[in-house]
C-alpha cells in the first residue's frame, strides 16, 4: 500500500549539500512490523519523515495505494497525515500547555475519530502506556520518559493505517522499552508498522522485517518472519473539523496559555476604549448641531437649553412650573428664559486699557458634571463659576456688568457688581468667542437681573418704553434714555436739564421761566412694552439733574418702577438639562405635558449646517486614520505573543491538522478575546454612565448600530491581525519549522 521508487533527498544548506536518502526503493504493506537500523546519520529520520508526508523528495515517486503523491497539494497532504498516519517523534512534540489526556485527545479531534468514543479510546491507550495515574498533569510537568509514552499513546489511540516511530523507545529504561514495542506490535495486527531503532534485540521479536540504511542508502532488506496477510479493505473517510471543534480548541488554548491571553486581552481593551472615546465624541458632536448662533434668535445656545412657552402665551401657573421641575432629567428651571440671552460683562485691566470681555450668564445648574475642572460651585448670590480669563483664579474678585453698554466710572473702571470666584469650568464650545459665567440660583433669579435682561438700555431690548402725556407721544425715547437709580422715589419720574428743556417746549411751555413745579399737576404715563405684556404706569415729575456724560440719559426712575413694568408673570421658561441626549428625552415629555418647546441647538442656520457635515467628514476620515494606526500598533506588540504559538501549531500540523483549519482557530481565539474585551470594556463605561467622575459620558449617545459599529470595527480588525499572524506562523514547510524549534 506503500511504494517508493528511487526517492532521493537532499538538504541544502550554506553551499553544502548533504545527502538525506539516495534512491531508496522500498514497498510496504499492511501487516508489516518493520525495524529501520543504521547508524546516526544514515538517512533513518529522512526516511520516516518523507513517509510521513512531513518532507518533501527531490526525486523519484512515492504511491500511497497506487496514487502517485509528487503532485500532492498542501491540503492534500494535510489528509494524508491526519488519515494515515499515527507518529512518534525522536523529540517528542508534545503540546506543553496541555494535560497527557488533552494531548491525545486533541490527535483523535483532529482525524475526526468518534465523539462518543473519544475519550474511551484516549484512556484506553493512556492506560497501556502507563500514564493513567498522570493523564490530568501538564504535559510540561513530565519527565522525558513520561513524554515519549504519551505522545506513543497519542500516535497509537489515532485510528490510522500507518504507524511511524523514530526511535520511541530512546528515552526509556529497557524494561519500559519492552512494554511498548509489545503494544506497539499488538497495536499493528492489521497496520504497517514502521520503527527506528538503534537497538534491534529490543525488537527482533516482534519485527517482521529489517532494513538498514547507510548513507542515505538501503544496504539491507530482510524478511524476518512472515507477516499477516491483511484483507479487509481499507477506507479512509475524510474530515474537517466542525466549528463546535474550532471553537473548543481556541477555548483550551486561550484558558491554558493565560499570560497570552490576558496580553491579548488588555490590548484588546485599549482599541475598545479608544474606539469608544474617538466613536463616542464624533456621535455626542454631531448630536448636536455645532452652532454657536442659534439661528440669529439666541445668544446662549448649548445642549442644555429648552425654552418653553405655552401654546396660548398665556402664563405659567405654579403647578405647571412644578410639573416640568418634576421631569426626572430637568437640572433645573428658570422662571425666566430671557436671562439666558443676557451678555455680561467683565473688565479687566492690561497694563493701560480695560479689556472688556463677554458672556453668557448661565446658572451653576448647567455646568456638566466633567466640566468644574477647579474649585466648586457658587454657594451663594455672589459667587461665580468662569471660564478661563487670563489673571484671574479661585479666589480672586471680579467685577461684572449686566447693562450691555460699557460704562465706565470716573477712574476708568468698569461699572458693575463684584463677584467672588469659586470655580474655573472647562470652554463647552470651543470658537465661540463669548465666555461663559455660572451663577448662583439667587442671583439668577434676582428681580435686579431681571429687569436689566429685559431692559438692557440699548434699542433691540426686549422691554420697549413710551412716553405719553393725553395719550400723546410727547418724547421719542431711544435707547439708553432712562436710568435706573433708587434715588428717586416710587412712583416719580426725574428728567435731566436737557430732557426738562424739550419737554417744555413740547407742552408750549416756557423752560426760562417755569421750573419743574409748574408740571407738578400733570400725570405722564410710562408705558412698558414687552411680547408678553403692555403695563402704563401713571408717574408724576418732579424733579430735575443734570445729564453727566459718563450717565448720559433722559429720564430716571427707580427699580420698583421698572419692575413694574415688566411682565408681571412667568411667560417664557428656561428648562436645563445636562446633554442632547436628555434634551430630547425632556422635549418629549414636556410636549405630552401640553407645552411649547424650542431648542435653540437645533434651530440651525446654513453655514451651521455646513460645518456639521465637514466635522462628519472629518471625524470619519480619523476613525479610519486610528483603525490603521491600532491594527500596526497591535500587530507590532502581539507579534512575539502570537508567534510563541508557532511550536504548538506545528505539533498540531506535524499531527495532521489543515492550515485552513489553525487559521480559523487563531482568528476564533482573537474573536473570543476581542468579543470579552468589548463587553468588558462596555461594562466599565455603562459603570461609568452612573458615576459622576470625569470621564466623558459618551454611551448616551450610542443607539444599537453604534454598538453593532464598534464591534464590527473590533472585528475587522481580529480578522486583519489573525491573517497577517498566520502568514508569520506558517511560513515555512512543517519539517523545516519543527527542526528549527
Ligand atoms: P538519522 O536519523 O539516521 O540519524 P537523519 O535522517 O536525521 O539521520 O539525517 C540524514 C542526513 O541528512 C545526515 O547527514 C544529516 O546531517 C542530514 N540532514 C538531516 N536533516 C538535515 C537538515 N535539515 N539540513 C541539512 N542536513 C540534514
Ligand atoms: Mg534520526
Amino acid at each position: 500500500m506503500l511504494k517508493l521508487t528511487n526517492i532521493s533527498k537532499y538538504y541544502h544548506s550554506n553551499e553544502v549539500v548533504a545527502l538525506g536518502l539516495r534512491k531508496v526503493s522500498l514497498e510496504f504493506n499492511l501487516g508489516e512490523f518493520v525495524a529501520v537500523t543504521g547508524e546516526s546519520g544514515s538517512g533513518k529520520s529522512t526516511l520516516l519523515n518523507v513517509i510521513s508526508g512531513l518532507d518533501t523528495y527531490e526525486d523519484g515517486e512515492m504511491y500511497v495505494n497506487d496514487e502517485e503523491t509528487s503532485y500532492y497539494s498542501i491540503e492534500e497532504w494535510e489528509g494524508f497525515r491526519r488519515q494515515y498516519i499515527g507518529f512518534v517523534f525522536q523529540n517528542y512534540n508534545i503540546i506543553d500547555s496541555y494535560s497527557v489526556l488533552e494531548n491525545v485527545m486533541i490527535a483523535l479531534t483532529i482525524q475526526g475519530y468518534d465523539k462518543e468514543k473519544r475519550k474511551e479510546r484516549a484512556l484506553e491507550l493512556i492506560d497501556k502506556v502507563g500514564l493513567t495515574s498522570h493523564k490530568n498533569h501538564k504535559a510540561s510537568k513530565l519527565s522525558g520518559g513520561q513524554k515519549q509514552r504519551a505522545v506513543i499513546a497519542r500516535a497509537l489511540a489515532k485510528d490510522c493505517p500507518i504507524i511511524v516511530a523514530d526511535e520511541p523507545t530512546g528515552n526509556l529504561d529497557s524494561e519500559s522499552g519492552r512494554v511498548i514495542m509489545a503494544l506497539l506490535q499488538e497495536i499493528s495486527k492489521d497496520k504497517l508498522v514502521i520503527v527506528v531503532t538503534h537497538n534491534f534485540d529490543q525488537v527482533e521479536e516482534y519485527a517482521t522485517r529489517k532494513i538498514r540504511l547507510f548513507d542515505g542508502e538501503v544496504v539491507e532488506d530482510k524478511i524476518i518472519k512472515k507477516s499477516r496477510k491483511v484483507e479487509k479493505e481499507l477506507v479512509v473517510p475524510s474530515f474537517t473539523m466542525s466549528i463546535y471543534d474550532l471553537m473548543s480548541i481556541s477555548l483550551r488554548n486561550l484558558f491554558r496559555t493565560p499570560r497570552r491571553t490576558i496580553f491579548t486581552a488588555i490590548i484588546s481593551i485599549f482599541t475598545v476604549i479608544i474606539f469608544v472615546f474617538s466613536y463616542g465624541s464624533y456621535v455626542s458632536e454631531t448630536s448636536t448641531s455645532g452652532n454657536f448662533y442659534g439661528g440669529g434668535y439666541f445668544n446662549n445656545v448649548t445642549e442644555s437649553r429648552i425654552i418653553v412657552t405655552k401654546f396660548d402665551s398665556e402664563q405659567f401657573t405654579e403647578a405647571e412650573i412644578t410639573s416640568i421641575e418634576d421631569l426626572s432629567k430637568v437640572r433645573t428651571v428658570i422662571d425666566h428664559d430671557i436671562i439666558l440671552d443676557m451678555i455680561a460683562v467683565t473688565y479687566q485691566l492690561e497694563y493701560t486699557w480695560i479689556n472688556t470681555q463677554q458672556h453668557y450668564i448661565n446658572p451653576a445648574a448647567m455646568l456638566k458634571s466633567n466640566q468644574l475642572v477647579k474649585g466648586t460651585l457658587p454657594t451663594s448670590e455672589f459667587e461665580v463659576v468662569i471660564e478661563e480669563i487670563e489673571g484671574k483664579d479661585v479666589g480672586d474678585t471680579i467685577v461684572i456688568g449686566f447693562d450691555n453698554d460699557y460704562r465706565f466710572d470716573s477712574d476708568s473702571v468698569g461699572i458693575g457688581t463684584e463677584f467672588t470666584i469659586t470655580g474655573i469650568a472647562e470652554k463647552i464650545k470651543l470658537g465661540d468667542w463669548r465666555g461663559r459665567l455660572y451663577f448662583h440660583e439667587d442671583f439668577i433669579n434676582s428681580d435686579e437681573l431681571l429687569y436689566k435682561a429685559y431692559y438692557s438700555g440699548s434699542y433691540d431690548s426686549p422691554l420697549t418704553l413710551e412716553f405719553t402725556y393725553n395719550d400723546e407721544n410727547i418724547f421719542y425715547m431711544e435707547g439708553q434714555s432712562i436710568l435706573i437709580d433708587d434715588s428717586v422715589p416710587d412712583g416719580e419720574i426725574h428728567v435731566s436739564d436737557f430732557a426738562y428743556e424739550e419737554l417744555m417746549y413740547n407742552l408750549g411751555l416756557n423752560p426760562e421761566t417755569g421750573t419743574i413745579d409748574d408740571l407738578a399737576d400733570e400725570v405722564f404715563q410710562l408705558q412698558g412694552t414687552t411680547s408678553f405684556s403692555e403695563i402704563i404706569l401713571d408717574l408724576n415729575l418732579t424733579d430735575t439733574y443734570t445729564s453727566s456724560s459718563g450717565k448720559w440719559s433722559l429720564m430716571m426712575i427707580n427699580s420698583n418702577t421698572i419692575e413694574s413694568l415688566l411682565p408681571q408673570g412667568v411667560y417664557q421658561i428656561g428648562v436645563l438639562v445636562e446633554d442632547a441626549y436628555d434634551a430630547k428625552r425632556v422635549m418629549n415629555e414636556i410636549d405630552e405635558l401640553g407645552f411649547n418647546t424650542i431648542y435653540p441647538d437645533a434651530v440651525t442656520d446654513p453655514f451651521s449646517a455646513i460645518f456639521a457635515i465637514f466635522t462628519s467628514i472629518y471625524l470619519g476620515f480619523i476613525l479610519g486614520f486610528l483603525m490603521i494606526v491600532i491594527y500596526f500598533i497591535s500587530y507590532i506588540v502581539l507579534r512575539n505573543i502570537q508567534s510563541s504559538k508557532k511550536k504548538d501549531y506545528l505539533i498540531f500540523r506535524s499531527i495532521g491538522a489543515s492550515k485552513k483549519d489553525l487559521n480559523r482557530v487563531t482568528i476564533i481565539e482573537l474573536l473570543f478575546t476581542s468579543l470579552f474585551a468589548y463587553v468588558f470594556t462596555m461594562i466599565l463605561f455603562v459603570i461609568n454612565e452612573g458615576l459622576d467622575i470625569n470621564i466623558p459620558r459618551y454611551l448616551r449617545y450610542f443607539t444599537v448600530g453604534s454598538y453593532i459599529f464598534i464591534f464590527s470595527l473590533l472585528v475587522i480588525l481580529s480578522l486583519l491581525l489573525g491573517r497577517r499572524f498566520n502568514k508569520k506562523i506558517f511560513g515555512k514547510s512543517v519539517i523545516t519549522s519543527l527542526k528549527q524549534e
